[in-house]
Order: C-alpha cells, then sequence, then structure tokens
C-alpha cells in the first residue's frame, strides 16, 4: 500500500525554520500540520511516521516558534508552531503571525494543510483565524480530529457535526474529515494515505 510505502524509507528531521529565507529549496511537494498548542500534534507526526520522538525531539523550548522541516522520501513533512498559546509574549505571536502569514501565501510546493482540532474542543475561535488565512491563501486545507479516545461515540458524532458546519463557510476546505488516535493508532492508515496520493 502507498501510504506504507511512502514511511517505510526514512523520515528525518532536516531544520527548523525562523525566516523565509531560511525554507529549504522548493524542490518537492509538502504537507503541513497546523493547530493550537497541545491539540497532539507532535504525537500525530510521530504516530504517522511511526518514529517515536521524532517531532517532539524538535520541539525543545526555544524551538516551539519554528516551522520544522522533516524530510520524507520525495516530499516534506511541515510541523508549524502551535499556535493560540495564552502565555506566549505579544511580540512572540505577532512574529508567527507574520512567519505564518509569509509561508502559507507564499509557499508554491505546499500541497495541503491539516488543520489538527482536538475532538474534545472542536473549532475554537483562533481555528478559524488560521482558516481564513488558509483560504485567503487558497491553501488546500483538511481537518484532522485528534486525541478521538478521550471522548464517546456519541460527543464524537456531535463534534463532527460541529466542525462540519464550520467548514461549509471556507471555500479552501475540504469537506472530508479524518478522525485520529495517535494512542490507540484510530485514522493514522488513513491519514499516510491521504498524504501518500498526494502529488
Ligand atoms: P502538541 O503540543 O500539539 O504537540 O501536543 P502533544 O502531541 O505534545 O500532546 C499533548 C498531550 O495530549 C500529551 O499529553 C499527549 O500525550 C496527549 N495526546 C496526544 N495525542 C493523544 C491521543 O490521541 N489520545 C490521548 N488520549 N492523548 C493524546
Amino acid at each position: 500500500e502507498k501510504g506504507r510505502l511512502m514511511f517505510a524509507g526514512e523520515i528525518d528531521f532536516l531544520k527548523g525554520v525562523v525566516a523565509m529565507d531560511g525554507l529549504p529549496p522548493a524542490d518537492r511537494m509538502e504537507v503541513c500540520f497546523a493547530g493550537r498548542s497541545n491539540v497532539g500534534k507532535s504525537s500525530l507526526i510521530n504516530a504517522l511516521t511511526g518514529r517515536k520522538n521524532l517531532a517532539r525531539a524538535s520541539n525543545t523550548p526555544g524551538r516551539t516558534q519554528e516551522i520544522n522541516y522533516f524530510t520524507a522520501g520525495d516530499q516534506y513533512l511541515v510541523d508549524l508552531p502551535g499556535y493560540g498559546y495564552a502565555e506566549a509574549p505579544v511580540a512572540v505571536v505577532e512574529k508567527w503571525q507574520r512567519l505564518l502569514k509569509a509561508y502559507l501565501s507564499g509557499r508554491q510546493t505546499l500541497r495541503r494543510a491539516f488543520v489538527l482540532i482536538d475532538t474534545r474542543h472542536g473549532v475554537k475561535a483562533v481555528d478559524e483565524e488560521i482558516m481564513q488565512l488558509l483560504d485567503r491563501s487558497a491553501v488546500a486545507f483538511q481537518v484532522v480530529l485528534t486525541k478521538a479516545d478521550k471522548v464517546g461515540k456519541v460527543e464524537q458524532q456531535r463534534i463532527l457535526a460541529q466542525v462540519r458546519g464550520a467548514l461549509a463557510k471556507h471555500p479552501a476546505a475540504y469537506p472530508e474529515l479524518v478522525m485520529t488516535s495517535s494512542e490507540k493508532g484510530d485514522g493514522i492508515e488513513t491519514l499516510r494515505a491521504i498524504i501518500a496520493t498526494l502529488e
């Protein structure tokens, strides 16, 4: 299966980027992962890549405002800094927003953004801001629900409906949602296959 094949090779941390001129050459397609702090982004990237601490390793304090690049075969996986962290200083937030805007609107090889949403919390105001930025930048995005194991089936369905409703007003959004649990492995193969089929 293609999804497996893509990740069978080495996935390596390439570099952390703090400014647009630090981006690696746009010589292959890439997908990026965005989400609120603590949404489970590192856990998801680790589950996707089958590597225990790949994302965590690059998430050491001081590097958290960096865009982290991983090489995965003929693609880049791009880990964007978590947003909405209440204690981040205003100057840091503004710097990060500028870089994010520049990245999302200026990266020709960015094929899809995965916007991670915690299944317990649904779409928050900061998620809406990111999705509006993606609309304006014409970057196709897809929502990945995280930590699905933390809620029951009924609550999962309620959140799915809430997220679907929120996505309806975003022209850049894919209607298809992926519900995942990095803990249990649910949805991970599905997400791998989605990434592997992008060209
Ligand atoms: P990040 O800040 O978005 O990178 O979030 P982390 O991946 O560090 O996860 C934040 C917290 O949520 C950690 O305590 C994880 O163990 C927990 N977590 C992440 N994914 C899952 C999941 O799928 N299920 C459960 N139960 N906990 C998770």
